[in-house]
């Protein structure tokens, strides 16, 4: 079994095909935790989510949609981890910082508002936090120490940071997700970090359609590339293929508490 437990499966790159994609996964026992990013995203995954019977979800707020999100979309949020017919319905986000983009200043502060609220908002329904960071790594880092309820953690989502930041994201009892990126050329940095991480907490993704994994580079990405990724990994940790499946599987089950 394999579990991805990060892709974007509500993009329109698969319109035309996501029923037999899925078809396709649960016949080679393949799982997906698929997450909404923006407030018009979160019906539809949900949606999508209680069709499949090898979907799950987590909802939230992706930083590049910060501006949308306030105290009504959150409690939408809210209101859907206790409205029941939730059993699909595994954690909160994505959410956190990104600074790759030229955002405006007031843009910045309302990803760290909403950041910090969906964080808030997970401690106080005790669920798992999808974090994604891309070059905000000090912020991220300063919000997760002042606001993550270490008792449920988070999932540090494509792990972009050093092997020495591997560490302090642990003593925050977080995990990380390992995505295509690894099997790049210029992943060395990655490849290190991967070393140091413990086992229990490696997690597979995808993050599709996006980075897909060598040799697929530069086409859509999908759950079923993960055994390319899954590869490097068992080549970089020294371990067989199948045994990387089975840790990731049991690491992606024990950290969402799948039912
Ligand atoms: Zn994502």
């Amino acid at each position: 079994m394999i579990i991805d437990v990060h892709a974007h499966y509500n993009d329109d790159r698969y319109d035309e095909d996501l029923d037999s994609l899925m078809k396709s996964f649960l016949d080679d026992d393949i799982y997906v935790i698929n997450s909404a990013t923006c407030p018009g995203d979160i019906d539809d995954a949900v949606m999508l989510a209680n069709k499949y019977s090898n979907m799950f979800v987590t909802v939230g707020i992706h930083p590049e949609y910060a501006l949308e999100s306030n105290d009504t979309e959150i409690d939408r949020i809210r209101k859907l981890f206790t409205g029941g017919n939730n059993r699909k319905i595994l954690g909160i986000g994505e959410t956190g910082l990104d600074y790759h983009y030229d955002y405006s200043e007031e843009q910045i502060a309302a990803q760290k508002t909403n950041f910090v609220k969906h964080l808030a908002l997970a401690s106080e329904l005790s669920k798992p936090v999808i974090v994604h960071n891309r070059d905000a790594h000090l912020d991220t880092m300063t919000i997760l120490k002042e606001h993550l309820d270490a008792k449920r953690g988070a999932l540090i989502h494509c792990y972009s940071g050093s092997s020495e930041s591997v560490a302090e994201y642990v003593s925050m009892n977080c995990c990380f997700s390992v995505g295509g990126v690894v099997t790049f050329k210029n992943a060395r940095k990655l490849v290190e970090a991967v070393k140091v991480m413990p086992r229990e907490r490696i997690l597979i993704e995808t993050d599709c359609p996006y980075l897909t994994p060598e040799p697929f580079r530069g086409t859509r990405n999908d759950s079923g590339k993960t055994v390319y990724t899954i590869r490097k990994i068992a080549d970089i940790l020294d371990l067989s293929y199948e045994y990387v499946c089975d840790m990731t599987t049991e690491n992606a089950k024990r950290f969402f508490e799948m039912p």
